[in-house]
């Protein structure tokens, strides 16, 4: 199936027409789409790929601009190609990495036909409204696109979804060997603070200081051998990263210019252009979450969600719910649906529900508009897993953080919001990994009560709003982006 783009060649004014291919994940899938719209609205013909699960959960969310959207008809240069996953369309099943490992040939199956069917097939007919494809921007993971492009002799270009420190130590994979860092002796990580004081320090990574092994991604930590399809995954990702026409990814130079520097004097042609936040592609401006925020004075509200994987302990949850309770205030919270059918009905502690939610103190939904929920006034603060799809979309809203992350690499990114950025406090754990409700207390009650955090919130906000506008340095690297976009049509 086919949507959008409805335009004629000269009404778009299209000049390049590229395809997008992006990760089946969901925070990936929303990285790349909001990429794809941004260059959309540049001018660039885009066709985005959509894997067919997010395709399912985005129309029931009212999330992607649908050809009935009219938010469409300012973007007439993009149009939609559903690619099959066979993953699981409903929403109460959860993602695991198994079931995208399974996913990855069929996806990679659909998407070469589409493009055989786009370049050879339909190519005549699409010419009229559109420029032919001349490159293919690919989720970096999604290694099997280098190969696509190859055959049909086309130029790839890798979007990378998270911060360029997570991509340097994915790049960097080969050294983290070199110098036994990897695989890493024991499962330090899952002995929560212990290895922060204990884990060894790696200092090989040109333009990182010096950091605990630990704060690699997870998939790093755990991987007991080099053999791990979780390393190999990323480090795949980065293979051949030095041979990229250019690698953009989804983050701000002046957030993290050292290890941009860094990668680039080093052959990596890295290219900030982040963060895409200002075509927003939910469009849910009634939706329920909204209208109880409505009710809330300024600033009052927690919000807390962990994205579209992760998830905690049931006895985390407790710890979580009972924390929140003692601090008093009130909160907005997404417990996901695959979370909450896969728990049984222990899942949040007796009477709970019932002192919080039903005395209006609370609300608790299986999924909410973020963007719109972080934009709201009443919302004062984020207790967040830290991905880096929700730091950017809070900072860009200048919303403190209480950081609680879980994998991949949310480790490095909280370090951003504690030490780097001073825009909120890391969730205290135990030796073994868990935390209580005491710690969840603390933290949610210092970035609710101290000033600091929401002022420093408000200068990142500045940074990165900048950053996008005319002359900003992510909007600079798209236009140079875009430049290079019409060199590999000569
Ligand atoms: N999200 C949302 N509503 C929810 C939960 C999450 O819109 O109830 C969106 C959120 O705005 C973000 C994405 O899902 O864009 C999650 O991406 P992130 O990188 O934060 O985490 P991941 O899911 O990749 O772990």
């Amino acid at each position: 199936a086919s949507v959008g783009g409805s335009g004629t060649q000269e009404e778009n004014g299209a000049k390049t027409h590229i395809l997008a291919v992006p990760f089946q994940a969901e925070g990936h899938i929303k990285s790349m789409l909001q990429c794809a719209i941004s260059l959309a609205s540049m001018g660039v013909a885009v066709t985005f790929i959509y894997p067919a699960r997010f395709h399912s959960l985005a129309r029931k969310r009212s999330l992607l601009p649908s050809p009935e959207h009219p938010s469409m008809k300012a973007y007439s240069s993009l149009r939609f190609e559903v690619a099959d996953d066979g993953l699981p369309l409903e929403e109460e099943q959860s993602l695991t990495a198994e079931l995208l490992h399974m996913s990855i040939p069929i996806f990679q199956k659909s998407v070469s036909l589409i493009l055989d069917r786009l370049l050879f097939e339909e190519g005549h007919a699409l010419s009229a409204t559109l420029p032919p494809i001349s490159c293919i921007l690919s989720d970096a993971v999604v290694s099997w696109t280098r190969q696509l492009a190859d055959t049909a002799s086309l130029p790839v270009v890798p979007l990378w979804t998270s911060t360029a420190t997570s991509y340097s130590m994915s790049a960097h994979s080969p050294l983290l060997i070199f110098y036994e860092h990897l695989p890493v002796k024991e499962e330090l990580w899952l002995e929560g603070k212990k290895w922060m004081l204990e884990a060894p320090l790696v200092e090989c990574i040109p333009g990182l200081s010096p950091f605990p092994v630990t704060d690699l991604p997870t998939e790093f930590c755990k991987a007991e051998t080099l053999s791990d399809p979780s390393l190999e995954f990323l480090a795949a990702a980065c293979e051949n990263g030095k041979e990229a026409p250019c690698i953009l990814v989804n983050s701000v130079y002046e957030l993290e210019c050292q290890v941009f520097d860094a990668l680039r004097s080093e052959g990596y042609a890295v290219e900030a252009v982040g963060p895409f936040l200002r075509h927003r592609i939910s469009q849910n401006s009634d939706h329920e979450s909204l209208q109880w925020l409505n009710k809330q004075p300024v600033s009052s509200v927690i919000y807390i969600a962990l994205g579209t994987v992760c998830h905690l302990s049931t006895s985390e949850m407790h710890a979580l719910a009972l924390g929140l309770e003692a601090c008093g205030h009130r909160f907005l919270w997404v417990i996901r649906q695959d979370e909450a059918s896969a728990a049984n009905s222990e899942l949040l502690p007796d009477g709970f529900y019932a002192r919080t939610v039903a005395g209006g103190r609370g609300c608790i939904m299986t999924w909410v508009p973020q963007e719109e929920v972080l934009h709201h006034t009443s919302v004062g603060a984020f207790f967040s897993h830290c991905g880096w799809n929700s730091i950017l979309e809070s900072i860009w809203e200048g919303i403190p953080i209480v950081a609680c992350p879980i994998a991949m690499e949310q480790r490095s990114n909280a370090k951003y919001i504690v030490e780097h950025w001073k825009i909120g406090v890391e969730l205290k754990r135990h030796l073994d990994g868990s935390f209580s409700k005491e710690a969840v207390e603390e933290a949610l009650l210092q970035v609710m009560v101290s000033e600091s955090y929401r002022k420093e919130a408000g200068r990142i906000k500045c940074i990165i709003r900048h950053a996008i506008q005319e002359g900003g340095s992510s909007h600079s690297n798209l236009i140079r982006f875009q430049k290079l976009l019409h060199s590999f049509r000569l």
